[in-house]
């Protein structure tokens, strides 16, 4: 740190992504990536032409990703507004909505983001516990008196919150926008996005990060009223016109189009969880139930450091967060038949090790 930085960032504790290793020497089911790739069209759509591109800037409009999304779910362009991964989207509704005197009311447990948009903005947080069970205490969300943001399903927990619990926090909060950060809602929860018409306060945050296998191509987007997204684009406008590259807009668009490929590999990904999950319960496992490309397990009789740490010396990856109430967890991303069937395998031998 140099002597010029602001104190306020002095004190920031910066987002840790998890580990990223570069090479192949890794099961990777740290990160909640999807295991397929993106759809056949995104391939075809990078060619040498688009590639060559690359000289001019990028559709400040992003108007073509626009239309695809809102094609997709049956909504205007002008409730669309497109981002540098759902991060951004994140990042530009604490800009337009909150600051030291507007706070924002979010989940002790959830996306590690929101805390640290938080710090970076100066916008106190009013940080709300979820219960022993790890449910999001409604009642104290809809009374929250400020902007609300939570992840529906939540992470790292895995676990959906119903629409019509949604729907109460959103109508007690008229006066604020209510963030729904649905990251994971592809894997079996319920989207907030049929609610956007009659809640002028409601914004809905997705990514194609997860369900649609673009994590390295950074795309985000919100969806709410017109009006929500005009304050949204005003940011935008005034940060970063050009957020979204060629090729990422290119690949996007391919991407929301291909409905068929996106809802079998969403499938595919639900079937495999829940033949894990059997596998990891009848192990002794206690999980949460999940609604998302991740399960949030503990395993029996070592703790979840330690079984991270031997996941890790034996090739495969997951996450694990160190903080009190998250220490017997970890968080195990969906991966393939095959590469599930490895993290089982590896499972089996620590536990016998752990318990011989
Ligand atoms: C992964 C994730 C995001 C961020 O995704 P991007 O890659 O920035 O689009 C946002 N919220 C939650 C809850 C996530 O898990």
């Amino acid at each position: 740190m140099s002597q010029f930085l602001r104190p306020a960032l002095s004190a920031l504790d910066p987002y840790v992504p998890g580990e990223q290793p570069q090479d192949k020497r890794y099961i990777k089911l740290n990160t909640n990536e999807n295991p397929y790739p993106p759809a056949p069209g995104v391939m075809d759509a990078i060619t040498r032409e688009a590639v060559s591109q690359l000289k001019l800037y990028s559709d400040p409009t992003i108007a073509p990703l626009k239309q695809a999304i809102a094609d997709c779910y049956a909504i205007k362009p002008e409730n669309v507004f497109v981002t540098n991964g759902s991060d951004e989207a994140l990042g530009f509704a604490f800009l337009a909505y909150a600051d030291g005197s507007h706070p924002v009311t979010i989940p002790d447990i959830s996306y590690g983001f929101y805390k640290v948009f938080a710090q970076l903005f100066q916008v106190p947080p009013k940080v709300i516990p979820l219960r022993e069970d790890f449910s999001l205490p409604v009642e104290k969300f809809c009374s929250a008196g400020s902007m609300v943001v939570f992840a529906n399903p939540n992470a790292p927990t895995a676990i959906a919150l119903p629409l019509s619990e949604v729907e109460r926090i959103v109508a007690f909060n008229p006066e604020h926008v209510v963030l729904v950060d649905e990251a994971y809602v592809d894997f079996g929860g319920e989207s907030a996005l049929s609610l956007i018409d009659r809640y002028p306060n409601l914004l809905v945050v997705r990514t194609f990060s997860k369900s649609r296998s673009l994590a390295g191509a950074r795309i985000g987007y919100a969806m709410g009223n017109p009006a929500l997204i005009d304050d949204l684009e005003r940011v935008r406008n005034s940060f970063h016109p050009y957020n979204i590259n060629r090729l990422s807009m290119l690949a996007g668009v391919e991407a929301m189009k291909d409905t068929a490929y996106f809802e079998d590999c969403c499938q595919r990904i639900m079937k495999t969880r829940q033949e894990t999950a059997k596998a990891l319960i009848a192990l002794g496992f206690t999980l949460t139930e999940s609604s998302t490309n991740f399960l949030f397990a503990a395993p029996p009789g070592i703790s979840g450091k330690e079984y991270y740490e031997q996941l890790k010396e034996r090739g495969v990856l997951v996450r694990y967060f160190g903080t009190e109430r998250l220490s017997p967890y970890v968080r195990i991303t969906i991966g393939t038949d095959e590469e599930m069937a490895v993290l089982l395998s590896k499972t089996r031998e620590i536990l016998k090790e752990a318990n011989p």
